[in-house]
């Protein structure tokens, strides 16, 4: 089988190594962003266990029964815990303290994967409490696999009593390239998601997978000249939310990139390079600089307290639009 893994080779590495010398630790702990591939690899290190015929490359073969099992979600030794709701629950982690001490019953291990473990972190939730338990005396047959977005805010009594392993985000170039190879894109497209996830495989395969194209049409705002469509332009951010106003910063950042003679490479839209082009002369630096402090305290004004939105951003927009 394939690896399905885009970056993160010295991790998988560690973990291939970990599986064929036999030392699979009682506990891991896997740290980083959201969408950056902690899940992902920790599916892969638990196939990699429980397959019953690893390729000579020291990969899952995909063909076995524990592979296919796996494939279909329904292999009996691996368990996903995921939060109820916005906490996982002590009853939850409960049901693994019973079922872990039961030997695994097909592979050589049971494994338990934990998503977003600082989701126990509140102070009032016992379920952290319970799982250091588990830590303290682990099976023998047992791995768990701690996901978290926060390390920070993991009890640093289960950080000790874990193997952590830290997810970075790729660099640019190298996730253009495995991006080219896995979805056969040209390299426009492939780097646009690069540079437009900063690095976050999930999120550049989210992009890709939704079009990047439709991130590349210049937002109305920069091209609009009369003011009383601020209204209408009010609306539609209203509509598309506050991230929609984070994307607005970066067409911002790029004109003031361009008309700076900032090299391309770091702009964010590099696609609509020549739309953007043709705006630089009607955008003086003071006004792309007021510009962009406008859109910054408008959504902190509008995460920090309760003022309508549709008239902080009506405000908003006549700002954008006032002075050309
Ligand atoms: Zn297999």
């Amino acid at each position: 089988m394939e690896n399905a893994i885009l970056g993160h080779q010295n991790i998988v590495t560690q973990l291939q190594n970990a599986v064929t010398s036999e030392r699979v630790a009682g506990a891991y702990l896997f740290a980083g962003e959201q969408g950056i591939g902690k899940e992902t690899v920790a599916l892969y290190f638990a196939n990699l266990i429980l397959c019953e015929q690893r390729t000579e490359e020291s990969s899952p073969c995909g063909e076995c029964r524990a592979c296919r099992k796996l494939k279909s979600s329904n292999h009996p030794d691996l368990r996903i815990i995921r939060p109820d709701g916005a906490q996982i629950k002590i009853d939850q982690i409960r049901e693994l303290q019973q079922q872990i001490f039961y030997q695994p019953l097909e592979g050589p291990r049971k494994i338990y994967i934990l998503a977003n473990t600082e989701r126990m972190s509140n102070p009032n939730n016992p379920a952290a409490n319970a799982l250091l338990k588990t830590l303290e005396e682990p099976p023998a047959a047992s791995t768990l696999i701690l996901l978290t977005e926060n390390i920070e805010s993991i009890l640093l009594t289960i950080r000790s009593r874990c193997q952590i392993l830290t997810f970075y985000p790729m660099s640019i170039e190298e996730l253009t390239l495995a991006l080219m190879n896995r979805f056969s894109i040209d390299k426009e497209t492939a780097s646009t998601a690069a540079i437009l996830s900063r690095g976050i495989v999930g999120k550049a395969i989210t992009l890709i997978e939704e079009g990047t194209s439709e991130t590349e049409t210049i937002p109305e705002i920069l091209e609009e000249t009369d003011p009383l469509a601020a209204f209408r332009l009010a609306e539609q951010f209203v509509e598309k939310g506050l991230d929609s106003l984070d994307e607005l910063i970066t067409w911002y950042r790029d004109l003031l990139f361009l008309q700076q003679g900032v090299p391309v490479e770091l702009m964010t839209h590099t696609n609509a390079l020549d739309k953007l082009q043709t705006l630089v002369p009607r955008y003086p630096r003071i006004r792309l600089q007021q510009a962009i402090q406008t859109v910054f305290e408008t959504k902190e004004l509008l995460k920090r307290t309760n003022v309508t939105k549709i008239f902080a951003l009506e405000i908003m927009c006549l700002k954008l639009l006032q002075g050309r």
